[in-house]
């Protein structure tokens, strides 16, 4: 806890610039307090000309690890000194773990988005995927999925270019048929080719509905999601975005991109302290979070 903060009490914490925004300290800070660990978990904002610097702090500061965001989540890669394969694959890491000053690079992101399928009840082996978007998050959670035994992933981005680029990122370190969909609003507003009817999981991964911009949406024709049919948003704030709801009304499953948020997180967390997360306590950290942060 970090008021009983003693000679003894191992930090770990947050590299990004901005760092603000970022949920994680309360979430870490409730599971080291339930799990009875004396952890504390703290921001840092780094500016990228002193990511090196920060990184090396780990060593000289016997921090136990990080998470790493935005900008930072590439550029720490050549930094490090072990990298997990999906860290590898992905290009990307969100979590570094000081194993007695070897530095090791993990990415919990698509894992986590994964075990956010797996407690929706959803296994992606052999099914087909559509993702709406394609920045970061989109190639984390393609990469695992991929990995996971999708059948089929098809990209959709307002830049085509992105979507070219990821797909043939993913196609080419996985192995996985991709396919390329004209975004909406360039193809008369409706997905072409039946894309979002043969789509088994449809995954919104831009930043569209995120807080304040809640009433936006992928212009999509909503009608033609189903029964049987998961629709996931990535983004968690609001909860629940209009894709969701809308996407919901017309009968597909829905998951929330808190399910990522946590289950990226609880995976650092059991990285860093060898205990399992005490996921319950997690959510509801995130949960109050967010509803403070949109009163
Ligand atoms: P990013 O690399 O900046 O990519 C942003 C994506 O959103 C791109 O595909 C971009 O398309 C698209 N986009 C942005 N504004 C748009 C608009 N007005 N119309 C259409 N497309 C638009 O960001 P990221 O890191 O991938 O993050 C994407 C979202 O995932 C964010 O909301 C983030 O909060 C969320 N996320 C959630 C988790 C989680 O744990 N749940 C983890 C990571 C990220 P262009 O290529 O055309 O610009």
């Amino acid at each position: 806890m970090a008021n009983g903060i003693s000679g003894r009490t191992k930090i770990c914490g947050i590299f990004g610039y901005p760092v603000e925004h970022t949920f994680s300290p309360a979430l870490h800070n409730a599971a080291f307090a339930a799990a009875g660990l004396d952890y504390v978990y703290v921001p840092f904002k780094v500016e990228p000309r002193c990511l090196a610097a920060a990184v090396e702090s780990l060593r000289a500061l016997d921090l136990a690890g990080v998470n790493v965001t935005i900008p930072h989540k590439e550029a720490v890669l050549p930094l490090l000194d072990e990298l997990s394969d999906e860290a590898k694959m992905i290009g990307a890491v969100n979590t570094i773990i000081n194993r007695s000053g070897r530095l090791y690079g993990d990415n919990t992101d698509g894992k986590g988005y994964l075990n956010a399928l797996k407690e929706a009840g959803f296994n992606p082996a052999g099914k087909t995927v559509l993702f709406l978007g394609a920045g970061g998050a989109a190639r984390a959670v393609a990469v695992q999925l991929a990995m996971a035994g999708a059948e089929k992933i098809n990209f959709a981005n307002r830049t085509g270019k992105r979507a070219v680029e990821l797909a043939s990122f993913v196609a080419g370190c996985t192995g996985i048929p991709v396919g390329l969909i004209p975004w909406p609003e360039q193809a008369g507003g409706k997905l072409p080719g039946g894309a979002l009817v043969e789509s088994d999981l449809v995954v919104q991964a831009t930043s569209l509905g995120m807080s304040p911009n809640v009433n936006e949406t992928v212009p999509l024709p909503f009608e033609c999601f189903r029964p049987g049919q998961v629709a996931s948003d990535l983004v968690y704030n609001p909860v629940e975005t209009l894709f969701l709801k809308k996407a919901g009304q017309a009968g597909a499953d829905t998951v929330s991109g808190l399910g990522m948020l946590l289950h990226q997180g609880a995976l650092a967390f059991e990285l860093w302290t060898g205990t399992a997360a005490p996921l319950e306590v997690m959510r509801a950290a995130l949960k109050k979070e967010l509803t403070g942060k949109n009163k």
